[in-house]
């Protein structure tokens, strides 16, 4: 069995928004509550109290706020959960002391935990989550298997998604006994030892226009913003404005993070389909170890770019193998690409704009980077 995540689109109705972003509110404010408490009782010289102990405290905090009892029960005892995780981390790994959620910052999210069928998918249109009900829903793939959890979040730009976990048999794919080495580069995002390539797509070129647009109007309303700011200031006015007070650039940042998330969201689809096509294929996937690799270290965007790309596909890669039962092999990059893949005659270094070759000494005419997956399936 393995837990997999699906992300499932929301379509809620005004009455659901509402008790969503309401349930966002309980989680923030019992998170709040609960580190004050934990914090009140430190400077007291009282001891820490465990996950359960704070489970037990919510109780007398639904009867102090009755308006807690709106949200889903099983999402509070989650806050809990994640506060617990965050102080084992203060106390073993040494990180920063948790944080108090404010309103305007917090990624609004809660997590429902599966119990008594209370997380159901109905179909691919319609799902039932606890005190939402049906709610309208997109799923590419549909979460079969045993649902665990169901993280419901807003995105920046306002979409509603639901993270469902699920524990899955997951059906591994058949062997193929096909083995590949993969080659990663600029123009070509993938390129494979069997010669297939996969081109580099720059999704945020097809939307750069737009986004400009509008970053040009988010740096200037945000100078006039400050301005007014300033003039507040200067005049004591009684309740001086915020950022978050202006609408018109809130409207510019809304838009900036929109064309931000469509061009992250294609990429993504992009990547899922490459990593699919190559994990059904091949049960060995060798692919350079990157971070050994001098190239990389470029300030140009195209390259940057792909660098993204690049660490995203090996993430999927890597997850896909362990859910289907195939393997994914780093291989150090060592003279990948300056090597003859046929008899291993070492050419001297390549420079980058050298995509074709000849072996001095075999003669074999080489594409330098199906020469470089060759390479890097033999390695
Ligand atoms: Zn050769």
């Amino acid at each position: 069995m393995t837990m997999k995540t699906f992300k499932l689109r929301l379509y809620p109705n005004a009455k659901q928004r509402q008790q969503i972003e309401s349930n966002f509110g309980a989680c923030r404010f019992v998170w709040n509550e609960l580190l004050n408490m934990q914090i009140q009782r430190h400077d007291n010289g009282g001891k820490y109290i465990n996950e359960f102990g704070m489970n037990y405290l919510i109780k007398p905090l639904k009867k102090q706020y009755p308006w807690l009892k709106e949200a889903d029960a099983t999402s509070l005892l989650a806050v809990s959960h994640n506060l617990h995780l965050a102080f084992q981390k203060l106390f073993k790994e040494h990180a920063g002391y948790p944080k108090f959620k404010a309103k305007r910052f917090a990624r609004p999210a809660y997590r429902s935990n599966a119990v008594n069928g209370n997380i159901v998918l109905i179909d691919n249109k319609h799902f039932r989550l606890p005190k939402l009900g049906q709610i309208s829903c997109r799923a590419g793939q549909l979460p079969d298997g045993k649902v665990k959890t169901a993280t419901v979040v807003r995105s920046r730009i306002g979409k509603y998604y639901v993270l469902v976990t699920a524990d899955i048999e997951i059906a591994q794919w058949s062997k193929t006994s096909a083995s590949v080495g993969i080659d990663v580069g600029i123009a070509d995002l993938v390129i494979t030892s069997d010669g297939t390539r996969y081109g580099t797509k720059r999704f945020d070129k097809a939307l750069s226009r737009k986004k400009h647009y509008w970053e040009k109007r988010l740096a200037r309303r945000r100078r006039q913003a400050e301005k007014e700011m300033a003039w507040d200031k200067h005049f004591k006015v009684a309740v001086p404005r915020q950022l978050t007070d202006f609408k018109n650039y809130m409207k510019a940042k809304m838009m900036v993070a929109k064309y931000s998330e469509k061009v992250a969201n294609q990429r993504r689809d992009y990547l899922q389909k490459i990593s699919a096509k190559l994990i059904r294929h091949y049960d060995v996937i060798k692919l350079e170890d990157l971070k050994t690799k001098g190239l990389m270290r470029n300030h140009n965007l195209a390259r940057a770019i792909a660098n993204q790309s690049w660490r995203e596909l090996r993430l999927m890669l890597e997850y896909k193998a362990t859910w289907y039962g195939k393997q994914v092999v780093a291989v150090s990059p060592y003279k990948t690409s300056q090597r003859c893949s046929l008899c291993g005659y070492d050419d001297g270094k390549h420079e980058l704009d050298v995509r074709e070759w000849t072996c001095p000494q075999c003669h074999a005419y080489h594409d330098r980077d199906i020469n470089a997956a060759k390479n890097i399936l033999a390695a």
